[in-house]
């Protein structure tokens, strides 16, 4: 049973092959996750390494050298300035300029004669009439600065891109004239500009205004580097990473120096996509290899796994199996063995109390039937738990009646609740629906062990079943409370009578019998039914249990649309059972009730008897079937009764002692609505017959079902074991046992002794009939519930005292066969000693001896 549990605890194979590599492949990216962080980190340290050292160097690099070109072209100027300056004034002043040596990257140049305004400039192609060259910002700034200077680019005329260098030519610390050359800026930019080693980027040159003058992208130049990069980006030396229309870029400024009167830039400009090549490469090989690693390490966990753990797993499992169906298939045999034998002695005893009995007789029926009855609740009990721990619980659904089905618990359970003096009550609101849809039998099983249990420990008062509960659409949370006035339970064992084999005191047991099962197997019913059962008590004033089911409402009421009969009488009935016994039970059962009876030994037999009889035109009104029989058992003859058509709806009542539900629903399958099992109270086989035939199958007389219910009453408890006819020579014997079955065996023991016998079932009750009757002897049993057999002696002793006369012979019977115990009961007033079993013989000479001493006592007196 334990395996069972474990197993539905342990993990699946899959899942823990699925466990293991999950918990692999985190471990294996966890440490290349590290790796290649570390790794990265570096990558990116070098690249930004690089990046810095390519802006440092190539911005220096070219910054000078682009400030060594312009500073050439301004010497250069300043040379031809001194040449034109020596030669002013004579007829060789502009022997130079004519001579056409002037270099290729130099647009013009030209000289402007400070007094007259006169502007001369070579190459001659262009008209000057009414240029004053003294009113243009490059002769103005030279003045003004008294040394070289160079301009902002410009666009010439001619459409090239250049700037200009003029210096001022003093004589006497006043301007002549100044000399001009116009460069084309091209020129620089072809030096300096262009891309980088590696397409890494690209070098260009700006002004202070931001404005791109020299760039290998002709586009570019006279665009605002905002333009280009955005808003954000400021003309300093530190690397901004930003955007672009190609993506973002990283870029730097350097100051080209030594450019008297204006500021120009070297800009750097760096794609970190190809930067940072080298890291992404990186980083795309350790994804990749970490990828392989996983899978590698995915395989290889798997195959170890599997190898280690999961295939002695699924060995084990697979022997749990066969252990547990073995385990099952052992519960079904043997509940079967025992329920053959108990089939045989319950309905037997049932039988023979149907037969003429004195009241001995009676009474010694009812033991049996009582002692069975326990033992078959005790078997019952003990095989829903193992059903429980083999997982082979399961549940019917169908609509019933729940109204219905209290009431007949009640109706049950109210015949030994009156004996006792305790009332059942009912309370089901009309406005409560009736038709729900679940397993009855097990519903009413677990109402039934709660009301028996509150019968059972309630002495005087009532006990109330109360239906309750909320409907909701077709939800119905249906609260039935089992309130009682009885003993109670103490706080603290609230929760543990519900444990398996436990009751609330020990020492009930035998005060009031039980396993301590039943309470376990209702809760566990309840709960697989998707309930609960709890329970609420105060020692001394009474308990209530509350079961909580959740069930749904069943839509149509299918009992009620087909009425039924109410009299066996003159069925034509045939039983289908191999075993002998069962064959005598069902044929004096059948007879009591009238019907007619036909027996077969097996299931083939019984085929051809109902093909036989239907040929006749007499047809089986209803079959009794048994189903573990040789040959063909009964699932077979159902499924061949079903497929002929000329016996097809025959109405069955399965009786068999096989107690699966699996087998119940295979029944069911064949249109089997009562399944009993073996042994069942003829009352259970007699609703069953009754509910299984149709009312227009046959006619029948209509007869109330109780009146027919063939259960004799039990016998009085008190009555005399003989005639009354001479009683003044007859032993008066007060026999004091809590136990009947004791009782019923000490009384047919004395049945031929000249005795009457007063029963008590308890010390209490003993000593108030003492006080009430005259007795000649007192049998007192020792452990008594209420008050033991040595109080009750005590008790009586006092009596006698308190009236005067001789005492009454007390012999204790007990089953303590402990050594000093009869020195105990004789100091506490009982006169002899008896062990149990007590033997007739010594029961006798007992009664004899006490017998006499009273006599002889009395005749002193
Ligand atoms: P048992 O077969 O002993 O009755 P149960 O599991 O049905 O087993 O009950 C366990 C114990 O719970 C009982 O022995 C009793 O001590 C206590 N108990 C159950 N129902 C009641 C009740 N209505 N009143 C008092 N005690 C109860």
């Amino acid at each position: 049973m334990d395996q069972g549990r474990r197993q539905k605890g342990a993990p699946s194979t899959g899942a823990l092959l699925a466990k293991s590599v999950v918990a692999g492949a985190i471990v294996v990216v966890a440490i290349f996750a590290v790796f290649v962080l570390l790794i990265d980190a570096e990558q990116r340290e070098t690249a930004n390494a690089h990046i810095d050292d390519t802006v440092d160097r190539y911005g220096q690099l070219t910054a000078w050298s682009a400030g060594n070109w312009v500073e050439d072209r301004i010497l250069e100027t300043e040379l031809i300035a001194k040449i034109y300056s020596l030669r002013h004034g004579t007829g060789q002043a502009f022997d130079l300029f004519e001579s056409e040596t002037r270099p290729e990257y130099m647009s013009f140049w030209y000289v402007a004669d400070a007094a007259t305004g006169k502007f001369r400039v070579w190459p001659d192609t262009t008209d000057l009439t009414g240029f004053d060259p003294r009113t243009r910002p490059w002769y103005q700034a030279a003045v003004e600065q008294g040394k070289a200077i160079i301009t902002d680019p410009y666009i010439s005329w001619r459409g090239e891109v250049n700037y200009s260098v003029a210096v001022p030519i003093f004589r006497d610390g006043e301007v002549v004239a100044v000399v001009g050359s116009d460069y084309m800026l091209d020129y620089v930019a072809e030096q300096i500009t262009g891309s980088l080693p590696g397409h890494l980027g690209e070098l260009f040159v700006i002004d202070a205004k931001g404005q791109v003058i020299a760039h290998s992208d002709e586009d570019k130049v006279f665009e605002s580097i905002r333009d280009i990069y955005g808003d954000g980006l400021a003309i300093s030396g530190e690397i901004q990473r930003v955007p672009s229309a190609g993506g973002d870029r990283l870029v730097s400024f350097r100051k080209i120096e030594g450019l008297p009167g204006t500021e120009w830039y070297m800009g750097i400009s760096i794609d970190p996509r190809v930067a940072y090549k080298d890291v992404r490469e990186f980083r795309m090989y350790a994804a990749l290899a970490t990828l392989i690693a996983m899978i590698v390490m995915i395989a290889v966990l798997g195959v170890v796994v599997d190898r280690t753990l999961a295939a002695p797993l699924v060995r084990a499992r697979k022997q749990a199996e066969v252990a547990n169906v073995a385990k099952s298939e052992f519960l079904a045999n043997m509940s079967h063995e025992i329920r053959t034998p108990m089939n045989g002695v319950l309905g037997m005893a049932e039988v023979l109390g149907q037969t003429e009995l004195d009241g001995r007789q009676t009474e010694y029926v009812d033991t049996i039937q009582r002692s069975g009855t326990a033992l078959l609740g005790l078997i019952n009990d003990i095989l829903d738990y193992s059903k429980f721990e083999a997982g082979k619980m399961e549940f019917d659904k169908a609509p019933f009646n729940l109204r219905t089905m209290i009431d007949d618990v009640a109706q049950l359970l109210a015949g030994p609740a009156r004996e006792k003096g305790v009332e059942v009550i009912v309370g089901y609101p009309p406005s409560l629906p009736s038709w729900v849809i679940g397993d009855v039998g097990r519903i009413r099983q677990v109402v039934t062990n709660l009301c028996g249990n509150a019968i059972k420990f309630t002495e005087s008062g009532y006990v109330l079943l109360n239906v309750t509960g909320d409907c909701r659409g077709d939800h119905f949370d249906v609260r039935i409370d089992v309130t009682d006035t009885g003993i109670g339970i103490p706080e603290q064992q609230l929760e543990r009578i519900f444990d398996e084999f436990t009751q609330a005191e020990s020492s009930t047991t035998r005060r009031f019998g039980g396993t301590g099962l039943g309470l376990a197997i209702s809760r566990r019913l309840a709960k697989a039914m998707g309930g609960q059962i709890t329970a609420l008590s105060t020692v001394g004033s009474g308990s209530t249990f509350t079961i909580h089911l959740p069930m749904k409402l069943a839509d149509k009421t299918p009992e009620q649309t087909v009425p039924h009969l109410s009299s066996l009488e003159g069925l034509r009935v045939l039983g289908i059972d191999d075993l002998r016994v069962n064959r005598a039970i069902l044929s004096e059962q059948f007879k009591f009730w009238k019907a007619e009876l036909d027996l077969a030994e097996s299931g083939a037999d019984g085929l051809k008897r109902m093909a036989e009889a239907a040929a006749e035109g007499q047809p089986f009104d209803l079959v009794i079937l048994d189903l573990q029989m040789p040959e063909m058992d009964g699932i077979e003859v159902l499924r061949r009764l079903r497929e002929d058509p000329a016996i097809a709806d025959t109405p069955v009542v399965i009786f068999s002692s096989i107690d699966r539900d699996d087998v119940a629903r295979r029944a069911r399958e064949f249109g089997v609505a009562e399944f009993l099992t073996k042994p069942a109270r003829s009352e259970a086989l007699y609703r069953a017959a009754l509910a299984a035939v149709p009312a227009d199958r046959r006619k029948a007389p209509i007869a109330p079902v109780a009146t027919v219910t063939p259960v004799p009453a039990p016998a009085n408890a008190s009555e005399s074991t003989a005639d009354n006819d001479d009683n003044s020579n007859r032993v008066q014997l007060l026999l004091a046992e809590d136990n009947q079955v004791n009782r019923m065996v000490i009384a047919s023991m004395l049945q031929n002794y000249n005795c009457d016998i007063a029963f008590a079932c308890d010390g209490r009750e003993a000593v108030e009939l003492f006080k009430s009757q005259e007795f000649d002897v007192v049998l007192m049993d020792v452990s008594m519930p209420e008050m033991d057999g040595v109080e009750a002696t005590a008790a009586i002793r006092a009596f006698e005292d308190e009236r005067g006369g001789e005492q009454v012979p007390v012999i204790a019977l007990t089953a303590h066969a402990m050594t000093g115990d009869r020195e105990r009961f004789l100091a506490s007033g009982m006169t002899d000693y008896l062990s149990k079993p007590i033997r007739h013989a010594d029961l006798v000479a007992a009664i004899d001896a006490a017998v006499e001493i009273q006599g002889s006592l009395r005749k002193a007196g």
